[in-house]
């Protein structure tokens, strides 16, 4: 798994308009689905504990300083450190909602604009509804 999961098979190099174009399709595709949009959305708020946690310790600290009861330097330091673990799950949440739930509909906005692709796993195909040969599946 890379920083941002691959949307199709890296051979695959539109332009920059070619792929505005796709990202458009592909977002209206998904927002006219429930499934997707609804599932993207839901796998985007488990993070959501995590920031009410840390809103919780911030507030907690900015009592303890505003009391004396730890320097600014110590507040700055600990409100940074307790945002990396929420960010890295934030960052994973999203990776986990790209590849669910947008890939595919990016992968449709590809097959409907004339490039045969596998909606599953983004393998370029000879043509539209053969078999895959990387995962099998039939479009
Ligand atoms: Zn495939």
């Amino acid at each position: 798994m890379g920083w941002l999961p691959d949307l199709a098979d890296p051979t695959f190099r539109p332009g920059w308009r070619e792929q505005v174009r796709l990202h458009w399709v592909a977002n209206v595709i998904m927002l006219r689905s429930w499934h997707h949009t609804a599932g993207f959305i839901l796998w985007s708020l488990i993070a959501l504990p995590g920031w009410l946690a840390w809103a919780g310790f911030f507030m907690l600290l900015a009592s303890l300083t505003a009391r004396g009861s730890m320097t600014p330097a110590a507040f700055v330091g600990c409100v940074a450190l307790g945002l990396i673990p929420i960010l890295a799950i934030q960052h994973l949440a999203f990776v986990v909602a790209f590849r669910r739930h947008y890939a595919p509909c990016f992968r449709m906005a590809m097959n409907r604009s004339g490039t045969p692709v596998c909606e599953g796993c983004g393998h370029l195909l000879a043509r539209v509804g053969t078999a895959c040969p990387e995962c099998g599946r039939v479009a």
